[in-house]
């Protein structure tokens, strides 16, 4: 930044969207490092530099943590069953047995990529 913004400016600026009546937001401002603020439009913006932030909706990130939480859960079970199912089969393998082991394995495959998919929304967003 070539024009650096002196301290008392910056904590005048603060003040200011404070008497506004903005929230100031836990998350910081990528170019100055300053709190961000949230104006009563909605506006996720810088009080210093005038930044304009698009933050996650945070209802949205819960959300998306909550669903890769149960997918884990499904996944520890499927691989669970998967580990059963070979552990079971010791020598005999038959043809119903591949068959459960195949599904198996198609569904941790299918719960692997919808939560591959979470974590991408996720990154995307930020
Ligand atoms: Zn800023």
């Amino acid at each position: 930044m070539s024009d650096e913004i002196s301290r008392e400016e910056r904590s005048k600026r603060l003040a200011e969207a404070l008497l506004k009546g903005w929230r100031m937001l836990p998350e910081t401002c990528p170019v100055c490092g300053s709190p961000l603020f949230e104006t009563p439009g909605g506006e996720v913006v810088c009080a210093v530099c005038g930044t304009k932030v698009i933050l996650v909706q945070s209802e949205e990130d819960v959300k998306i943590e909550k669903q890769k939480l149960i997918l884990e859960k499904i996944i520890g079970d499927l691989v669970r069953y998967l580990e059963r199912e070979i552990y079971e089969a010791k020598e005999e393998l038959s043809n119903e047995r591949i068959e459960r082991i195949n599904s198996l394995l198609d569904a941790i495959d299918k719960a692997s990529s919808i939560y591959k998919s979470l974590t991408h929304q996720e990154k995307r967003h930020r």
